[in-house]
């Protein structure tokens, strides 16, 4: 509160009606009155927020600020291969010179297995599900789980370097859907969807011939 008073009378009275106020305003109206003598009359200035809480507004809006993008990197991290992996990219015609016929319908044709019918829909070894075409490391046999869909189902990938969506426009008979690739090298492994467990409630349903499984040590 600012407080210039010259004379006597003047200072009295800024004492009455500063008592005045003071008795009347709660502190939950965060509304303080100053007053300035200018020529003799008070002129009343409604402050609404004092120095001191708007210190303290601002040190809470840094704090979130701050903080915020730290318990959210907790949150999501996932395990980060040693190194980035090198990207591969070979023509249809090259990969279906190296891949089985099988394999290269499912992953170079976006082609899809019938339903039960692959190796790992009821397959829960322990150890690392990597690509079919480049050996990258794609899902972790811990966040597999038996959606009864009829394919391996995860809820989460591997790493940042495992895999990537793009849209895949429906037509009359099939929504839009979300297409997961292998980060590597392009290749499809299936679709996601939203009907997963939790943490993530996603559910990464992936074909079997785009998969590879190596056992955990
Ligand atoms: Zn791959």
């Amino acid at each position: 509160m600012l407080l210039t008073v010259q004379s006597g009378e003047e200072k009295n009275q800024a004492r009455r009606y500063s008592f005045h106020r003071s008795e009347h305003l709660s502190i939950s109206q965060v509304k303080l009155v100053s007053y300035n003598q200018v020529n003799g009359i008070f002129k009343k200035v409604n402050v609404k927020m004092s120095t001191r809480l708007k210190k303290f507004m601002l040190l809470c809006s840094a704090t979130v600020i701050f903080f915020t993008p730290i318990v959210s990197c907790a949150v999501s991290v996932k395990a980060k291969p040693s190194e980035q992996p090198m990207k591969i990219d070979k023509s249809k015609k090259e990969w279906k010179e190296i891949l089985p016929k099988d394999v290269f319908h499912v992953t170079r044709e976006s082609g899809t297995e019938r339903a039960f019918t692959g190796k790992y829909d009821k397959f829960f070894e322990q150890g690392t599900y990597i690509c079919s075409n480049c050996k990258n490391q794609l899902f972790d046999s811990k966040t597999k789980y038996d959606s009864g869909s009829g394919w391996p189902s995860f809820y989460d990938y591997a790493n940042q370097y495992s895999i990537e969506t793009k849209l895949d426009k429906g037509n009359l008979f099939l929504p839009d859907r979300t297409e997961v690739v292998c980060w590597r090298c392009g290749a499809h492994l299936g679709h996601v969807f939203d009907d997963g467990p939790q943490p993530t409630g996603l559910r990464y349903c992936i074909n079997s011939l785009a998969l590879s499984f190596e056992p955990a040590q």
